[in-house]
């Protein structure tokens, strides 16, 4: 079974592909490749494009030259009659962006999350920050199809909590979707923020998104999102790709889980200070131990290492032999041939990682003679989490799912 939604998607069955055809063609999609490409009826298309028209989700007033013959006329997406909400809440900071509906961002914003280490008072944060957007952007609130929330995991999807997540230790079981439906009066989505990365490659990639890939996710946390046959995978529960405890072939000081090689522990980035202190990079009494002062120290290290500095240049290669050991485990296991890196770090890390990741996590793959693996990184930015937000919206508003109908006609 499909999983299930409170939006409701707009329209049905045919409705959703008809729109989801529109919505690919950017350049237009004229009537009669609608029906070569949807497989549908002229007629069935005449009447779902009408409504879509009356609703004011497709306009149908250009004409467009292409080759030889009469202009013809083309549908397109009218991409800013709706919008959606996505929001990170991330353990340092909360991003927020509102996208249209070709999932690019039309308004963005920021908060620290200064007392993000209490869960009182987040929600209604959240909401004045949503009502902020809105305001700012000068969005019709009508025109928003909901609000989007990427959160870390584990995440309790029927009851729109976070459980106990890693990284917020006072957030034990906190109630985010149906409060904050409450507060906003729009509709809310939680999923993950790994498979709300996933989401957002797949409906606002600059690139035509590959279709079976593992999104490593470098935030505060780690994990890995997953698309196989183009479609995003969640798991039995929401909580597919927790990877941080995966053991690595280094000693690495003792996780939570009380092993000594989980690949979350040897990069968190107490361990990786902790390496700084020993090798002399850092001061003995660095006392950066609470976000966002261990972020800013991070990216020290990794400015270091590109400046040449060889110790802290042996720490970041360290942390990422581990890591690629990992990814390469998780693309052993799923068959995938396309890994992106990406989330609220990456940024900062690219130009040192990537290299490595493409030597490193090839070495490890046991398909490596029988497909290539891309190694890339995420075009999304380290807003990636909120884009992925909204377009949990967009996808349940508009993807037609059980997509393999379509097939044979
Ligand atoms: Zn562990």
């Amino acid at each position: 079974m499909q999983r299930g939604t409170n939006l409701g998607r707009l329209g049905g069955y045919n409705q959703a592909v008809i729109l989801d055809a529109i919505r690919r063609a950017h350049e237009g999609v004229a009537r009669v490749e609608l029906v070569e490409r949807t497989g549908l009826s002229p007629q069935t298309i005449s009447n779902v494009v009408r409504r879509l028209v009356d609703q004011g989700l497709v306009r149908e007033d250009r004409k467009t030259v292409s080759g030889p013959g009469k202009p013809r006329t083309v549908l397109e997406l009218e991409v800013s009659s709706r919008f959606a909400i996505g929001i990170h809440l991330d353990p340092a900071v909360m991003t927020l962006v509102a996208l249209n509906l070709h999932g690019e961002v039309v308004a963005r914003a920021r908060h620290d999350m200064p007392g993000a280490a209490e869960p009182d008072g987040t929600v209604e944060a959240m909401a004045a920050a949503v009502d902020a957007l809105i305001a700012e952007a000068g969005l019709d609130r009508g025109r928003i199809l909901g609000v989007g929330l990427a959160a870390p995991g584990p995440i309790n999807v029927p009851e729109g909590m976070m459980v106990s997540p890693p990284m917020l230790p006072g957030w034990d079981r906190v109630p985010l979707r149906e409060p904050l439906e409450r507060l906003t009066g729009l509709p809310v989505l939680l999923d993950k923020d790994v498979t709300a990365a996933v989401v957002a490659e797949l409906w606002a990639g600059e690139r035509e998104a590959p279709a079976n890939f593992a999104f490593i996710y470098l935030g505060t946390g780690l994990g890995a999102g997953v698309a196989l046959g183009g479609e995003v995978l969640r798991g039995s529960s929401g909580n597919i790709g927790e990877i941080g405890h995966f053991p690595v072939p280094d000693e690495v000081p003792v996780c939570g889980c009380g092993r000594r090689n989980c690949v979350g522990m040897s990069l968190n980035f107490g361990t990786l200070i902790r390496q700084a202190i020993d090798a002399g990079i850092f001061p003995a009494d660095h006392d950066a131990q609470q976000l966002p002062e261990t972020t800013a120290a991070i990216l020290e290290l990794v400015r270091l290492a590109e400046g040449g500095q060889a110790e802290a240049m042996a720490i970041l290669r360290r942390g990422a032999r581990n890591l690629a050991f990992v990814v390469a485990q998780v693309v052993n296991v799923l068959d995938v041939d396309t890994v992106i890196f990406g989330g609220p770090l990456w940024d900062a890390l690219a130009d040192l990682a990537l290299p490595l990741m493409r030597d490193e996590i090839p070495q490890h793959v046991v398909a490596r003679e029988i497909h290539r693996l891309e190694v890339v990184g995420s075009t999304q930015g380290p807003e990636v989490g909120a884009i992925g937000g909204a377009c949990l919206i967009l996808d349940d508003a508009f993807s037609p799912r059980a997509s393999g109908l379509l097939l044979g006609s």
